[in-house]
Formats: C-alpha cells, sequence, structure tokens
C-alpha cells in the first residue's frame, strides 16, 4: 500500500492557513444561501485553500449510499449522479472504516474503483475524511492533487473539522430531504431490531430522546483562538476540582483502596495526549465545544471497531469526559431539557437512576430504553410504577439518534428503530390486543381474589407516588402493601420539612380511604440518590449507608419523618415499615424514636392513630438468623426480595452480569421463603412479599405454593397475578414443590412452567 498520512513532510499547509480557511468558512455558514450552495461554496473554498486539484463532497443517503453532493475539479454533470455504496472505492472504504485515508497513489489501492463519469483519471494522490455526526458517518470529504504527494497531518486534520460543519449542514436536512435525514439525523435509513430484556411491560411508541444529549454545538469556529483555550483551560480547572471533590469525599469514607474507578477517571482526565490534540484542534480555529467533540469523534471512530472490552470501556471514559467537558464549558447541570422533549417521548439512556428519570415530564413519556440495568433496579422499578414500558438493550446509543421513531417492546424485550409500516401496523394490533387483556383484567377486577381450591390471596399494590393511588381502586387491590416514601423525596430540589411531609401522608390515606397502607421509612442511598444528599460517593453503595443506617445515624431525620407520619394518621390506622434492618438492635433503636415521637405527640394533645402496626423488611439475610428475637417485636413483616436476593447471592441487583445469575425461583431461596412462612405462621406475624417477583406470575406461584398469601406488586402485574391465582389449585402445587426445595437445581423455573402448563395455570 502506498504511504498513509505523513507526518513529517508537509509543504503547503500549516497552521496560519488553516485558521483563514476556518475563518472563510465562518462567512460560508452565516452567510445566505442553500444548504446545497453552501456546500458547492464550501468545496471550491477547500480546493483554493488548500491547493488541491479537487475537493469533493459525498453525503450518505438511504440505504449506505454516499452520493457525489458537491465538487470542484470533478466534471460536474457527475453530481447527483455518481453514487458509491459504503466499501465500494476510496470514499466508500472511508466511510465504511469510519476514519481518514491519505494516499499518495489512489488508483493503487485496493479498494479504488474507477468511475469514468468523474473524469478522475488524472488524479493520483488523494486524501479523505469520514463526515461524522453522533457517531456515524454521515458522507465523506475528499481532496485529490495530480501528482503523487504526500498529505501532512495539519491537511487532514483541517478536512475534518471542515467535515464537522459539513456534518451541520447535513443534520439540519438542508442537504437531504428532511424525510431522510429524518427526524434521526441519520441517513441510512433503514429499519433496525434491537434484541434486549424485558423490563417493565407494555407497548410504547414514541420519538427516541437521548438522556445526557451530547450538547449542541452553536458555534463551531472561533474568533480569538487564545480566548478560546483560556475557556477551555478554565472548564478543564472546574472539571478537575469536580472530580476530585468525588475522589476527596470516597476517601474521606474510607472507601478502601484509592486506586478505584474515580482515580482511573481522573487519570484520563489528564490525559496528555487527549488535552494536547484538543488544544491543537483550538490553535487551528475551533471552539473550545468544536474542539472537544472532534478529538471525541475522532477517538470514537479509531477506537470503535475495536472489540476489546477494556479498550471499550476507556471508550466511555472519554465519552464521559467529553460530556463533563462540554457541560463545563456550557456552565450546565441538568440533562433534561423540557423545550426539547417531544410530545411523545422514548428516553434513550445509558443508566439511569430513578430521579433522573422523574426529571422528565411525565405526561409525555412513553417508554425507556436502557443499555445498563436490571429489572429490580430502582429507575425500573419507578418505570412499572408509571406504568412505563422498559427495555435493556446494549448498543442502543450506537444505533438510535435523537428523534428517531421508536416502538419499545417491553413484554418481549424488543425494540424497532425506525419501524417500517407493516411493524407499525403490527405494534397497532399489538395494542388492540393489550387493551383487550386489560379489559379481560377489568372484567375480574371485582371478583375474589382467590385460589381454584379456595385459598384467599390478598393482592396489594406498591405505590411511590400520588399518581399511583388510582389504581388503588381501579385493580381492586386490597390495599398499599409498600409505599416508598423515598420517591417524593427525589423528585423535590430540597428535603421536605414535616409540614410538606404532613400533608402529602395525608393526602396518600385521604385518597387511600379505607384501603390499609404500609409506609416504608426513607430508603435512600444505594443507587435512590437524592439530589440534595451528599453522602459521598460509595465503593459498594448497596451494601453502604443506606435505608436505616442514614435514619439511625440522623435521628432528627427519621423522627422528623415518623412525626409526620403520625400527625397524618391521627384517629386512624397507621403502619410503618423499616428498610434495610440488618439486626435486631436496629429495629429496636427505630422503634425508641418512633416512641419518642408518639410522646411528643401525646403531649401535644394530637390524637395517636387509631391502631399502630410496626413491622420490618426482610432484606438482609443476618436478620433470618434473629428470627426468635424479632418476630415477637413486630406487628408483620414484609420480604424485599429485590435486596435479599442481591444479598443473599451476592449479586449486585443493578448490574446485568450479576442480577440474572441466580434466580428468584432457585431451590435456596424458595427454602428461605418456606421457613420465614413457617416461623411467622407459628408466631401469627403475618407476612407478605413486596419485591417484584411478586408481580411476576409464575414466580407469583412459587410464591403461594411455599405459603405466601399476601403479594405487594406494582399496578400493571395486578391483572396477570389475578388471572393465575384464579386458575392454580394450590394443593396440588404445595404437593409438587414438596420434592423440589432440597434439591440441587440452579433453578426450579422450567420445572413450574412445566407444572402451570399441565395443571391449566395460566401464567
Ligand atoms: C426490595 O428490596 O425487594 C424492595 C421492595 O425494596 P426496594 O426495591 O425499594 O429496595
Ligand atoms: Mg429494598
Amino acid at each position: 500500500m502506498t504511504s498513509t498520512l505523513d507526518l513529517t513532510a508537509g509543504p503547503s499547509f500549516d497552521g496560519a492557513s488553516s485558521r483563514r480557511l476556518l475563518a472563510h468558512l465562518r462567512d460560508i455558514m452565516a452567510g445566505s444561501g442553500s444548504g446545497q450552495e453552501r456546500l458547492d461554496k464550501i468545496v471550491t473554498l477547500i480546493a483554493a485553500e488548500m491547493r488541491a486539484d479537487v475537493c469533493s463532497c459525498y453525503v450518505m443517503r438511504a440505504g449506505e449510499v454516499l452520493e457525489l453532493f458537491a465538487t470542484e475539479g470533478l466534471n460536474k454533470t457527475a453530481v447527483h449522479n455518481t453514487r458509491l455504496r459504503v466499501g465500494e472505492g476510496i470514499v466508500g472504504y472511508i466511510a465504511g472504516h469510519a476514519r481518514p485515508l491519505a494516499l499518495d497513489n489512489a488508483p493503487s489501492h485496493p479498494s479504488f474503483a474507477y468511475r469514468p463519469e468523474t473524469g478522475e483519471d488524472p488524479f493520483l494522490s488523494m486524501a479523505g475524511v469520514p463526515v461524522l455526526r453522533g457517531g456515524k458517518v454521515r458522507g465523506v470529504l475528499v481532496i485529490q492533487h495530480k501528482d503523487r504527494r504526500p498529505y501532512v497531518e495539519e491537511e487532514v486534520e483541517s478536512l475534518q473539522t471542515i467535515a464537522m460543519v459539513v456534518a451541520e449542514l447535513v443534520a439540519q436536512s438542508e442537504l437531504v430531504g428532511a424525510s431522510e435525514v429524518s427526524t434521526s439525523g441519520d441517513p441510512v435509513l433503514l429499519p433496525a431490531r434491537l434484541s434486549g430484556v424485558a423490563m417493565s411491560p407494555g407497548l410504547a411508541m414514541g420519538l427516541a430522546v437521548i438522556h445526557r444529549p451530547q450538547l449542541t454545538i452553536r458555534q463551531l469556529v472561533a474568533e480569538d483562538a487564545e480566548a478560546e483555550l483560556e475557556r477551555f483551560n478554565a472548564a478543564l480547572v472546574t472539571m478537575h476540582s469536580a472530580i476530585d471533590d468525588l475522589l476527596e469525599a470516597a476517601t474521606l469514607a474510607g472507601l478502601g483502596e484509592p486506586r478505584d474507578i474515580l482515580e482511573t477517571y481522573r487519570m484520563f482526565a489528564e490525559d496528555r495526549g487527549w488535552l494536547s490534540r484538543i488544544r491543537e484542534a483550538i490553535r487551528a480555529g475551533l471552539t473550545a465545544e468544536a474542539a472537544v467533540q472532534q478529538v471525541q469523534n475522532d477517538t470514537r471512530a479509531r477506537m470503535s471497531h475495536l472489540t476489546d472490552p477494556y479498550i471499550r470501556e476507556r471508550l466511555q471514559d472519554f465519552e464521559d469526559l467529553t460530556n463533563r467537558l462540554l457541560q463545563h464549558l456550557a456552565g450546565k447541570t441538568s440533562s433534561a431539557d423540557g423545550a426539547t422533549q417531544p410530545d411523545d417521548m422514548i428516553l434513550v439512556a445509558r443508566s439511569m437512576g430513578p430521579a433522573e428519570l422523574l426529571d422528565y415530564d411525565r405526561s409525555r413519556l412513553r417508554g425507556l430504553l436502557l443499555e445498563e440495568g436490571t429489572p429490580s433496579s430502582h429507575v425500573c422499578i419507578v418505570a412499572r410504577a408509571l406504568n412505563i414500558p422498559v427495555v435493556q438493550a446494549a448498543d442502543a446509543l450506537n444505533r438510535i439518534e435523537a428523534l428517531d421513531q421508536l416502538i419499545v417492546d417491553g413484554d418481549h424485550g424488543q425494540v424497532f428503530i425506525r419501524p417500517a409500516e407493516d411493524i407499525q401496523m403490527a405494534f397497532a394490533d399489538s395494542v388492540a390486543l393489550q387493551h383487550r387483556k386489560e379489559q379481560m383484567y377489568a372484567e375480574i377486577r371485582n371478583l375474589p381474589s382467590v385460589t381454584r381450591d379456595g385459598v384467599p390471596i390478598s393482592i396489594q399494590l406498591n405505590c411511590g407516588l400520588l399518581i399511583d393511588l388510582p389504581h388503588l381502586q381501579a385493580s381492586g387491590a386490597e390495599g398499599i402493601g409498600l409505599y416508598r416514601t423515598e420517591i417524593p423525596f427525589m423528585v423535590r430540589a430540597s428535603y421536605p420539612d414535616v409540614k410538606a411531609q404532613t400533608e402529602l401522608y395525608s393526602r396518600i390515606m385521604d385518597e387511600a380511604g379505607e384501603k390499609p397502607i404500609v409506609f416504608r421509612t426513607l430508603d435512600v442511598g444505594g443507587d435512590k440518590m437524592l439530589p440534595y444528599m451528599t453522602g459521598g460517593e460509595e465503593e459498594n453503595p448497596a451494601l453502604g449507608w443506606r435505608a436505616v443506617r442514614i435514619g439511625l445515624d440522623h435521628p432528627s431525620l427519621l423522627r422528623q419523618q415518623l412525626r409526620a407520619l403520625l400527625q397524618a394518621a391521627a384517629g386512624r390506622p397507621l403502619s410503618v415499615m423499616f428498610p434495610m434492618i440488618a439486626e435486631v438492635a436496629e429495629l429496636d433503636a427505630a422503634r425508641r424514636l418512633l416512641d419518642l415521637e408518639l410522646k411528643r405527640q401525646a403531649g401535644q394533645g394530637v390524637e395517636p392513630p387509631s391502631r399502630l402496626r410496626v413491622g420490618t423488611m426482610i432484606e438482609v439475610p443476618s436478620l433470618l438468623w434473629q428470627l426468635p428475637a424479632l418476630l415477637p417485636r413486630v406487628d408483620f413483616l414484609s420480604v424485599g426480595s429485590n435486596d435479599l436476593m442481591q444479598y443473599l447471592y451476592a449479586a449486585d441487583r443493578g448490574n446485568p452480569r450479576t442480577s440474572t445469575r441466580y434466580d428468584a425461583l432457585s431451590p435456596g431461596m424458595l427454602c428461605v421463603m418456606r421457613r420465614l412462612v413457617d416461623e411467622c405462621a407459628k408466631n401469627k406475624v403475618p407476612l407478605s412479599l413486596c419485591g417484584e417477583m411478586a408481580g411476576r406470575p409464575l414466580d407469583a406461584m412459587a410464591l403461594i405454593g411455599a405459603g405466601f398469601r399476601t403479594l405487594s406488586m406494582a399496578p400493571p402485574s395486578v391483572g396477570p397475578v389475578k388471572t393465575m391465582l384464579r386458575s392454580l389449585d394450590v394443593a396440588a402445587l404445595r404437593q409438587y414443590m414438596s420434592g423440589l426445595y432440597l434439591g440441587a437445581d440452579h433453578s426450579l423455573r422450567d420445572k413450574l412452567k412445566t407444572f402451570a402448563r399441565d395443571h391449566g395455570v395460566l401464567i
């Protein structure tokens, strides 16, 4: 192969030429004319400034075809006639590899494809760069020379910079019709399908909104390079100190080895190569934002074809740093921008916390697509409560652009990107089917929740927002088995005072009417961070300072919440449940705070609750070994199977590699469940389960088989679970399961499915 980039030779093009070219480019972009006219001017300008015999721009059209859109030096009649597929010719090669290529003898390159209509036979040397936007190839920009000559790095870099401007033209739909660049900005309009994991049921159609989108860079070319460098340096200092703060908080919190993820991140933030490439791009005339973006485009193009997971993670680090740096340059903090949210939006994110989800306008949010996350992560729990279908699919962000049309199928874990008409029609059919099912669930709503052999099962709801409450009446559930009080805390900008909390709890009780509610005290920490709470970064947040641990370390916080609950309940029944209790002593300490508040309330003459019930969640396995001490102290228990699974199996519930590794329907977990049922029955302590498994019909069936009679679940699960249990013969299941508990199976799921099929259980 002939020479590629020559880093030393370089007669004609230097920093001054580059700056001059950028200044002209700015004038063209600011001037009048259509997209095509501007592109024509751009290729003429480049040919003149770079003293090239040819400058051409190819734009990607639907079907992965690169069309010659503008040229200076080739036959003008070839414009809009010459087309190359991705991979075809040198232009197609550049598009296919998404990286620059400079050749001093292009015809000898194996990919060279001669197109007679262009009249390009006399040109020997050729340098081309991909036109990239959002990591995707939108076109190719090339220069050609008659003579054999090596290209210098500055020339290729200048072409890359100009390619960013061309990318803007394409994205603004000024070159190809809006239908082709589409709302997606993606010229390759072929429909695509992503297979992923179903995390919250339902179907949704809408337009993609990228969570933490790259900020739009309004100005590419700078007036004053020195001023830009200063802006960049200042943003870098603030970014470094923000990362330092994170590091310091982690160290102060005693998070062990300093060589943790933040250290690595900090190291990348100081990467000399990265920073000097950005500074060079600024010196060449770009704004700080455009320089940061250009270097990222280039890094992504160079690294994206690598499959080594370590390198891909590093790429992700640089993506994060780029976003952070752009945020610092823009002085922005929040990623949810109301103005850019369409009416039907499908949120696409790498990962997300529940508070971030709630940043978005609920009335427009239709679905959620996550690259990382698991069904029991809190963002999914919140999404399920809001009836938002969720799918987890790797690579979503690489395949989807803002405002792409999407269908999220949360029942089958599928996502359709830019769906064709037949898919859209099938989708409409599925929605109709979903409505029919909902009708069926509505029909059984008022029928008794009792198994085929007459065992009553209490179905309760998991709630966390006022908007959940109408479901209580609509679903026919008997009460609220878990009210996650932290969710209202997460959507506020500051900690709600006692008055605000009292009002909220009182409204919840009013809306629930006669139906009982179990209020769980604040369960924050882990993945449920409050925007205004600074606990410092933790190495293992799930094992960290969370839930009742925070309440016991800051008794005033917990007391305020208990005070508000007692005030709201005055004269009405109240059930309080403490989360993450790991030992009986913690329950005693929490109970003492409750007693103090009761006494305080009595001193003020406020009416006490008509009936006060106190319970704990069973989430930490250590508590299972204190049942004799625990059971006499509580009025009820509720199994938090999401956390119990994670602690029982030492498997992070938020990490897809571990969260599905062990099954809640394993003999181990079901043995724990059966023992709890037996111990609670002996002590006459009511027991329920409020983790996600309660809402999955097959899992709920197994729980009923193990002896559970109260299950608490997200509202959309009530219909499917009730349908299941009304078709279930518990005695037969109990008998069947009795032989399975002590087996060596990894999971009993298949066996239980077979039972359901053979016994006509509707799962
Ligand atoms: C659980 O852990 O199962 C539970 C219900 O609590 P959360 O999901 O809110 O942690
Ligand atoms: Mg929990």
